[in-house]
């Protein structure tokens, strides 16, 4: 199908409201390794990576050989029949997953991931209120809405009321209009006063990006987790670390995000790269908590663990062991980063460069004396950057926060290959606004 068939049946057949990048979005066909192709046959250069999902790269040769294995043999059997995929990767993330984590509950999507998660605490506690962060993002169910602190994203008249907002330490933007350090990391200590003045003084879990993904890749300073573990325990509530963008070694050094942070979490939930872009997503606990979850009723997952998303799975983690593990992750992204850094003294555009390991963000202002943000040059950067032949995201509640995550089998050449893109975009944006 030629591009502008495919564009006039998106509009006839699909939703309006579906979120499409760029003035003229673009039909992708094809994709090999960071590379993927238009209909028109046009390359780029993908450091976005389908919003931080195919992390081991387009078309892997060996997902797709355990693939086509296993679509061979069954694709599909219910969590009602035990599958030798399913315990495999629940398994193999039990071994790589922080602390006691050990038991795995597979579903569908991030946001069905961190409804399940809540459900787990709730039961788990016996308390319902739940705290989240202020631009955070947790899906796009009712209750994922709920739990997402950033407007645009939260649709519908109903949300539950029992999810409360505590600050995020979004120092650039300081909520509370602090410096870091010598804030005392306020913004975490204010929590106890949002259970203690918002909730019934008992709450069943925090649930919190270890570094926000859709809020424009808002990193928190050492200290702020520690702060908020405590609170949270301190008034009842277990951890839920929210791992779909930072989960798999997308951080770097670590296999999972919160592992930066020195919290050991009760839950992680996870999705986006755990399949490289097969449907999948995970809830990992410890056996106790999960143990709560018996005989409170009947449970299934009819797509849930599914042979072909889980081998799809445990090859990519495979690929990400032997190709690109954390350290790989750390040290290309540390490269990327010095570079971002140089970059941010040639553009005022840029007012920072935040992020860690291969989750580099870049928030744009008009001033960056008075951080006004600029929503309008991101987006000019971005159809920019697209010209040139470099894919890119973008994030943040202004809007203005260009997101840079590309597969994490990147190597520094591909690094380089993107930055000369990029500096080239950030060169016609600064002369044209
Ligand atoms: N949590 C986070 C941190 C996310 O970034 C997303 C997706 N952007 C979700 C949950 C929801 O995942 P899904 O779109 O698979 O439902």
């Amino acid at each position: 199908m030629k591009k502008q068939e495919i564009l006039d049946k998106q509009r006839k057949y699909l939703w309006p409201n579906h979120l499409l990048y760029y003035k003229e979005p673009v039909p992708l066909d094809r994709g090999e390794g960071l590379y993927v192709w238009d209909v028109d046959g046009n390359k780029y250069l993908d450091f976005f990576g389908g919003i931080l999902t195919t992390i081991a790269g387009h078309n892997h040769p060996r997902v797709i050989t355990r693939v086509q294995e296993q679509i061979g043999k069954i694709i599909h059997t219910s969590t009602l029949y035990p599958n030798e995929n399913h315990v495999k990767l629940a398994e193999k993330i039990a071994q790589i997953a922080p602390g006691d984590l050990q038991v795995s509950y597979f579903l569908n999507s991030g946001s069905e991931a961190n409804e399940t998660a809540v459900l787990l605490a709730q039961i788990y506690t016996g308390n319902r209120e739940v705290i989240a962060l202020r631009h955070g993002y947790s899906g796009r169910t009712q209750l994922a809405m709920s739990l997402t602190g950033h407007s645009t994203w939260r649709m519908g008249p109903t949300f539950s009321p029992d999810v409360k907002h505590a600050h995020s330490a979004y120092c650039y933007r300081c909520p509370l209009r602090l410096k870091h350090p010598g804030c005392d990391v306020a913004c975490a200590q204010d929590l106890e006063d949002v259970i203690r003045t918002q909730t019934s003084g008992r709450i069943a879990a925090i649930l919190a990006e270890p570094i926000q993904g859709v809020g424009g890749f808002i990193t928190p300073p050492e200290g702020y987790f520690r702060i908020i573990e405590d609170i949270v325990r301190r008034y009842g509530g277990i951890f839920i670390a929210d791992e779909v963008q930072t989960g798999f070694g997308r951080t770097g050094t670590h296999w999972f995000g919160i592992q930066h942070w020195g919290v050991e979490p009760d839950v992680m939930t996870m999705a986006k790269g755990i399949a490289n872009g097969f449907p999948l997503s995970n809830v990992i606990t410890r056996p106790d908590i999960a143990e709560s979850m018996v005989g409170t009723g009947l449970t299934i997952s009819t797509f849930g663990g599914n042979p072909v998303s889980a081998v799809a799975s445990l090859a990519t983690i495979e690929v990400l062991e032997e190709e690109a593990p954390p350290l790989h992750v750390q040290e290309v992204g540390h490269y990327l980063r010095t570079e971002l850094d140089r970059m941010w003294e040639k553009y005022p555009l840029i007012g920072e460069v935040r992020g860690k390991g291969l989750m580099q963000g870049i928030e744009m202002v008009a001033n960056r004396k008075t951080r006004e943000p600029a929503s309008d040059a991101a987006n000019l950067l971005l159809e920019k950057a697209r010209e040139g032949g470099l894919l890119l995201g973008k994030g943040g509640l202004y809007s203005n926060v260009i997101r840079i995550a590309p597969p994490l089998t990147a190597k520094k050449e591909d690094v380089d290959a993107a930055l000369e893109m990029l500096d080239d975009a950030m060169d016609q944006v600064h002369k044209a606004i």
